[in-house]
C-alpha cells in the first residue's frame, strides 16, 4: 500500500537547490529528453514533494537512465533544477537502498 510521509521530502532534501514545487507541469522536458522520460521531473519529483517514497523507490531504473544532458533543464521556462534534483535522488537511493553513503 502507498504510504505519505511527510517527512520524506526533509529527508531527500539535501540539496538547497532542490526546487521541484516549480514544475508547472508543461511538459517541454519530456518532449527535448533523449531518453524519453517522462516521469521524471513532471511525476516522481512531485512524489518526493507530497511524500510518497515508495514510488519514487520503485523508480530507480529511471532515475539512474538519466543522462544528465540538460536538455531538459536548458528549456524548462520553470527553472527547475532537474538535474541537480536527479542527483539528489540517486544520492537519497544510494544511502537508503544501497548503504553506499552516509548521513
Ligand atoms: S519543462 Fe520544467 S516546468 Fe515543464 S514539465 Fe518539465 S520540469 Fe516542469
Ligand atoms: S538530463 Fe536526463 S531527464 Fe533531462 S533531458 Fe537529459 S536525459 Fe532527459
Amino acid at each position: 500500500m502507498t504510504r505519505v510521509d511527510s517527512k520524506f521530502i526533509d529527508e531527500i532534501k539535501t540539496s538547497e537547490s532542490f526546487n521541484a514545487s516549480a514544475c508547472m507541469n508543461c511538459g517541454v522536458c519530456t518532449a527535448v529528453c533523449p531518453m524519453g522520460l517522462d516521469i521524471l521531473p513532471r511525476q516522481l519529483f512531485r512524489y518526493v514533494i507530497i511524500g510518497v517514497e515508495d514510488r519514487v523507490l520503485e523508480n530507480q531504473e529511471t532515475i539512474f537512465s538519466c543522462l544528465m544532458c540538460k536538455m531538459c533543464e536548458q528549456n524548462c521556462p520553470a527553472g527547475v533544477n532537474i538535474t541537480e534534483n536527479v542527483r539528489t535522488l540517486r544520492t537519497y537511493i544510494s544511502r537508503k537502498v544501497f548503504g553506499l553513503l552516509r548521513n
